[in-house]
């Protein structure tokens, strides 16, 4: 079975090095790996086929930039000519960016049946551009491959399974890979001795294109800096020029976007994580972390149940406390909510059965 990965994105490099893996390892699969190109500095998608061990993309299509109905307009166009060229047996997508719309759009209309990894995850605000890309991916999918039991749920209650479609809980991906690479983390230069320290990441459009949010957010970081914990934060290209043209300051120890060798490490380390970012509020927890959360709403509400996962919003005072009360508490990863490290291995094996 030829299968037709599709993947562009920083996130979707982890997720799929340890899919990428399991399928290398089963007889009967062949991968074709196509990067859109929709992150494409060095230290955004490079670093992460050299770490780890990522096949070298049989197609790179280098799109990137541009708003996003010409952004997923100019990837479906050249992954249509692609998959024309190649005729894969099945597509495999991830998440919910740009690049999983559109090569589940472009899939599902040559009748190439589409897998998601990560389905059924939402965040119930259709502002967000991620949940429109995972709604529709979920639409034209046919196995529904779903991290946790609220990814089931969430999709049955959408009717999903009245439809001629497989829905799976099999784990998430991000906890596997967190689990094989935990024991290769490095410390980014410059910061072997740190520890103790807050590890804030920041890059989704809600905050970054809001500057009330933006403005805010900043405030409680250069506080937290200053009179609770030193901050460390791997600053996202976006954000770096959002806050540019803002003519905003962040007063923390700003360092460039990291490796994930290097992202663990700091996992490891942190005293609390603050973010924004979906895979980071899990690696918190995988790494036994608090985590304050920037949004209003998360996909990974069984953290917050948990009481693992603080979701502030984006409120200077809100900030600031709840780092304050949660700085250094160790949270409990007993429960096994994301599958404990089997996603990969699962995923492989249903494919080469579908
Ligand atoms: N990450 C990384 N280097 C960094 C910041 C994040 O390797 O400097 C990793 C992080 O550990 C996680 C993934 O990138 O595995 C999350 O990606 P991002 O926050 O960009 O996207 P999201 O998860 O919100 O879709």
């Amino acid at each position: 079975m030829k299968i037709f990965t599709i993947i562009g994105a920083r996130p979707q490099f982890i997720k799929a090095s340890v899919v990428s893996m399991a399928i290398a390892q089963k007889k009967g699969l062949t991968e074709t790996i196509i990067h859109t190109g929709q992150h494409f500095d060095s230290n955004m998608s490079d670093i992460f086929f050299d770490q780890l061990g990522i096949p070298r993309p049989d197609h790179q299509l280098d799109i990137h930039g541009g708003s996003h109905g010409e952004m997923t307009g100019r990837m479906m166009i050249e992954i249509e000519q692609v998959m024309l060229r190649e005729k894969p047996d099945r597509v495999l997508v991830y998440g919910d960016t740009n690049s999983t719309l559109a090569g589940a759009l472009v899939a599902a209309k040559l009748h190439v049946p589409v897998a998601h990894i990560e389905a059924g995850l939402r965040s119930y605000n259709m502002r967000m551009p991620e949940e429109i890309n995972r709604i529709v991916t979920d639409q034209v999918s046919d196995i529904l491959f779903c991290p946790t039991q609220t990814a089931v749920d969430n999709l049955q209650r959408e009717g999903f399974s009245q439809k001629p479609v497989e829905i799976l809980n099999v784990g998430d991906v991000m906890q596997d890979s967190a689990l094989f690479f935990a024991k290769r983390a490095v410390a980014p230069k410059g910061l072997d001795q740190a520890q103790g320290f807050v590890l804030a990441t920041l890059h989704r459009a809600e905050n970054t294109d809001d500057l009330q949010r933006l403005g805010a957010i900043v405030n409680a970081l250069n506080e937290i800096h200053q009179s609770i914990a030193p901050v460390v934060m791997p600053l996202h290209p976006r954000t770096r020029s959002a806050l540019a043209s803002a003519g905003l300051k962040l007063d923390v120890n700003v360092i460039e976007p990291v490796g994930y060798l290097e992202m663990i490490w700091l996992l490891q380390r942190a005293g609390l994580v603050l973010t924004d970012s979906g895979g980071v509020q899990k690696e918190a927890f995988f790494f036994n972390k608090a985590c304050v959360t920037v949004r209003d709403q998360t996909e990974w509400v069984e953290l917050v149940t948990l009481g693992a996962n603080v979701l502030v919003g984006a409120q200077s005072r809100s900030i600031v406390n709840a780092v304050t009360n949660n700085l250094n508490r160790a949270v409990n990863d007993s429960d096994q909510l994301y599958g404990g490290g089997q996603a990969a291995v699962r995923i492989a094996d249903h494919l080469l059965r579908s």
